[in-house]
């Protein structure tokens, strides 16, 4: 069974920077049509801070999960301006601290990892399903993560409901963050952070289900 360890945490960081630059235009098109036109470049610029915070940790230093998290959230709040650093830095600070001083996770130590770092997101940003945020990719990723017992199996399934949550925002009018100033204007566009999180958990699935 393919858990998730120290290297494999690392490794979805690193796919993930990749996935977010191969569309970093897409995701800062989304948001010009709906925010201020720099998702793509924020989130570009914050995972690649956040795999240089990992590739400077020592390997004694990175034994864990939370070990390599931890650096990649602070990363993440310190190098992206805007909404989604402070909100992606406290679901990975809070993921990790999920995590533990587990050395391995298996579908249900992941499920409760995102759990904890959705109930950041939330603390956060205030928001609540259904308002078109990241919220709606996420949430429906931690439902599909906890139907399933094996992690490769999870974080695929976890990877298509989020993706199916990224879409299902293009009919959701913004009552939070930038989008919401358009209001009934923010319908029949996909929201820009769902579809960064659909990468994120698309990079999960490719690691553990390669
Ligand atoms: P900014 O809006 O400051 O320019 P970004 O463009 O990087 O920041 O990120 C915008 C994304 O952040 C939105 O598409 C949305 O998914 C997410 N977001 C904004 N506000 C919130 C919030 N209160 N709760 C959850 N997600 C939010
Ligand atoms: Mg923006
Ligand atoms: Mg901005």
């Amino acid at each position: 069974m393919t858990v998730l360890d120290a290297e494999r945490a690392r490794a979805w960081l690193g796919r993930a920077d990749e996935l977010i630059s191969l569309h970093a235009e897409e995701l800062t098109a989304l948001d010009a049509a709906i925010g201020d036109a720099d998702h793509g470049a924020n989130m570009a610029r914050g995972m690649a801070a956040a795999v240089a915070a990992v590739a400077a940790l020592g390997q004694e230093e990175a034994q864990t999960p939370a070990a390599v998290l931890k650096p990649a959230a602070l990363a993440l709040v310190s190098k992206v301006g805007g909404a989604s650093g402070p909100l992606y830095g406290t679901f990975f600070l809070r993921a990790a601290g999920s995590c533990g001083q587990l050395p391995e996770l298996g579908a249900g130590a992941i499920a409760e990892a995102v759990e904890a770092g959705i109930g950041g997101i939330v603390q956060r940003g205030r928001a609540q399903a259904g308002e078109k945020t990241m919220l709606d990719a996420w949430y429906p990723a931690l439902e599909a993560l906890r139907a399933h017992d094996e992690p490769a199996a999870a974080a695929r399934a976890a990877a298509s409901a989020a993706a199916v949550g990224r879409d299902a925002t293009a009919a959701m009018r913004a009552t939070k963050g930038r989008a919401s100033y358009l209001g009934e204007r923010s319908v029949g566009h996909v929201d820009p952070g769902a579809a960064s999180t659909a990468l994120i958990v698309q990079a999960l699935a490719d690691v553990l289900d390669p």
